[in-house]
């Protein structure tokens, strides 16, 4: 799960155009409250032992995103976090999460949400799949497990298709999957004896020059804020003059 700058806060930019990620307000992505959420479905109704881990790569704050899941309910969390990370584009950024899962030993699933709130690319579990030498199944509506078998629901524009899968494998989920719970204060009170790992690079075994903004395929130029909205144009009924003043708008607009 990815830690993300809070929408509804103030977000900016580094001088280099990268997203500011330590001097603004973060939180764990909402669509990957929905991945935790069914992650700890899929443990509460399996016979055997199930261990959901909770994963996120990013800056020293992002530990809060990995604890947010360890209130949810996951049994532990892993944050990896080196100053070589930042800037990272989504080969990096799959690459490190790659090498942190096999050091935590292949799951059964390795789960995403769809997307991250702040550069939505929905790339990233494709490239993790690669990776991973694993299948993958995305964009999934409706996840259904039985023993070590996934079928989920996928919905698309013209039509909805049914999906089989054998774990291992790699599953992201939308939005539809079903709302995330809210940590309760047990689960609050729990989350602080479980264990939390922190991964530098050399933990994971990757070289700090495969990371980062250095090597990233692609690189923002520029950003320019959208400017103010301007106000509207009224145009008044005055004398039943209304509707051609308003064709004319429209013409002079080349709405029609
Ligand atoms: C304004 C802006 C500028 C950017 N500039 C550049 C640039 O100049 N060059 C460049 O190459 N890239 C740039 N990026 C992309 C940035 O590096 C990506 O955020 C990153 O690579 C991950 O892609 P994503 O957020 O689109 O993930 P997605 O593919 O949308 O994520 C899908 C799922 O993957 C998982 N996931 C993704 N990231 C993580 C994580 N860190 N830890 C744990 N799980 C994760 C989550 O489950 C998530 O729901 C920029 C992004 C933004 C918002």
């Amino acid at each position: 799960m990815k830690y993300v700058p809070d929408a509804t806060a103030d977000r900016r930019f580094e001088s280099d155009n990268t997203v500011d990620r330590v001097g603004v307000d973060g939180l764990l992505s909402e669509l990957d409250e929905y991945a935790v959420e069914q992650a700890l479905q899929i443990k509460e109704k399996a016979d055997g032992d199930v261990t959901v881990t909770a994963l996120c790569v990013g800056p020293e704050k992002a530990v809060d995103a990995v604890r947010k899941a360890l209130q949810m309910g996951a049994d532990q969390g892993v944050h990896v976090t080196d100053e070589a990370i930042a800037g990272s584009d989504y080969i990096a950024t799959s690459l490190v999460l790659a090498k942190a899962i096999e050091k935590i030993g292949i799951p059964d699933l390795v789960m995403c949400g769809m997307a991250s709130t702040d550069a939505s690319g929905s790339v990233v579990p494709a490239m993790l799949a690669e990776r991973l030498d694993l299948p993958q199944v995305t964009f999934a509506a409706v996840v259904e497990t039985q023993g070590d078998q996934v079928r989920v629901k996928r919905d698309g524009d013209i039509a909805t298709e049914v999906i089989g899968g054998t774990m291992p494998l790699v599953l992201s989920v939308t939005d539809q999957t079903g709302e995330a719970r809210y940590p309760s204060f047990k689960g609050i009170m729990a989350a602080k004896k479980k264990p939390l790992e922190t991964y530098s690079l050399s933990d994971i075994g990757v070289d700090p020059a495969q990371v980062g903004l250095s090597v990233a395929w692609s690189s923002v130029e520029d950003a320019t804020a959208r400017p103010p909205r301007t106000a509207g144009e009224i145009v008044k009924d005055e004398d039943g003059s209304g509707a051609s003043a308003l064709t004319e708008f429209l013409v002079s607009k080349k709405f029609i």
